[in-house]
């Protein structure tokens, strides 16, 4: 695999975004009652407050508001309301680790010669606090980790494929590993990379891989091949 690039998507692809949603909760309750559990004893019982937030999606706002109506309006002025709360949301560090069989499996990929990538949307300070968390930067070198912040432009358009084609100039092939089916694919297809589903099997991605009522999606778009788990990708790169 020495002339292969192989680009990988964050959130749903190399972890679980449920499990970054429900740090960020446990640090926001950790903070309220850090701040405010002397002056507020029933502040120093967080798991009322995140039984609060786990009536609510995970992908949304309505937890955070949810978790501001039940605090003291003192303190839910001091926090900054949700928007503290989103403020520790998108810059905490998070408590995430890659699961035994993706880490296994980008080993096998690195010792097999490819270059590993990451390609993803959002902002610069959130999903680089992310790739560390996960250990991510002992096997993927900085200046190929993509964030649409930093790249102006997020994967409804080709600059985040062309600019990481021009990074390695040496690829022969390119390969980009997604689950989002409305945006993930449509750039690598016309590329003339690989695309690679990495099937939600048990329905926990925060973005659901069941396409709406009334929404098409090209076929085009859709990606070349799906994998039921992130170890089958290896042999399936071997075999293309
Ligand atoms: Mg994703």
């Amino acid at each position: 695999m020495i002339d292969t690039l192989i680009a990988f998507d964050l959130d749903d692809t190399l972890y679980k975004e449920a499990d970054y949603v429900r740090s960020a909760r446990r640090e926001i309750v950790r903070q309220i009652s850090c701040r405010f559990g002397d002056e507020y004893p029933k502040l120093r019982d967080t798991t009322s407050m995140i039984e609060v937030m786990e009536q609510h999606r995970l992908h949304g706002p309505g937890a955070f508001d949810a978790l501001a109506a039940t605090l003291p309006p003192e303190v839910e002025q001091a926090f900054g309301s949700v928007y503290g709360m989103v403020r520790v949301y998108r810059s905490h560090k998070p408590d995430i680790a890659l699961d035994p069989a993706t880490l296994a499996t980008l080993h096998t990929l690195v010792d097999n010669g490819a270059t590993l990538a990451i390609i993803t949307d959002g902002r610069i300070e959130t999903q680089s606090i992310k790739v560390r968390a996960l250990g991510l930067f002992s096997m993927i070198n900085p200046a190929l980790v993509s964030i649409s912040e930093a790249v102006g432009s997020d994967k409804h358009s080709p600059l985040p494929f062309l600019r990481m084609m021009a990074m390695s100039p040496s690829a022969r092939r390119y390969i980009y590993v997604g689950d989002n089916l409305t945006k993930d694919f449509i750039w690598p297809n016309r590329l003339g990379w690989t695309s690679v589903c990495l099937a939600d099997t048990n329905g926990i991605n925060l973005m659901p891989q069941v396409i709406a009522p009334n929404t098409h999606i090209s076929p085009a778009n859709m990606p070349a091949r799906v994998i039921p788990d992130i170890t089958a990708l290896p042999d399936l790169i071997n075999s293309l």
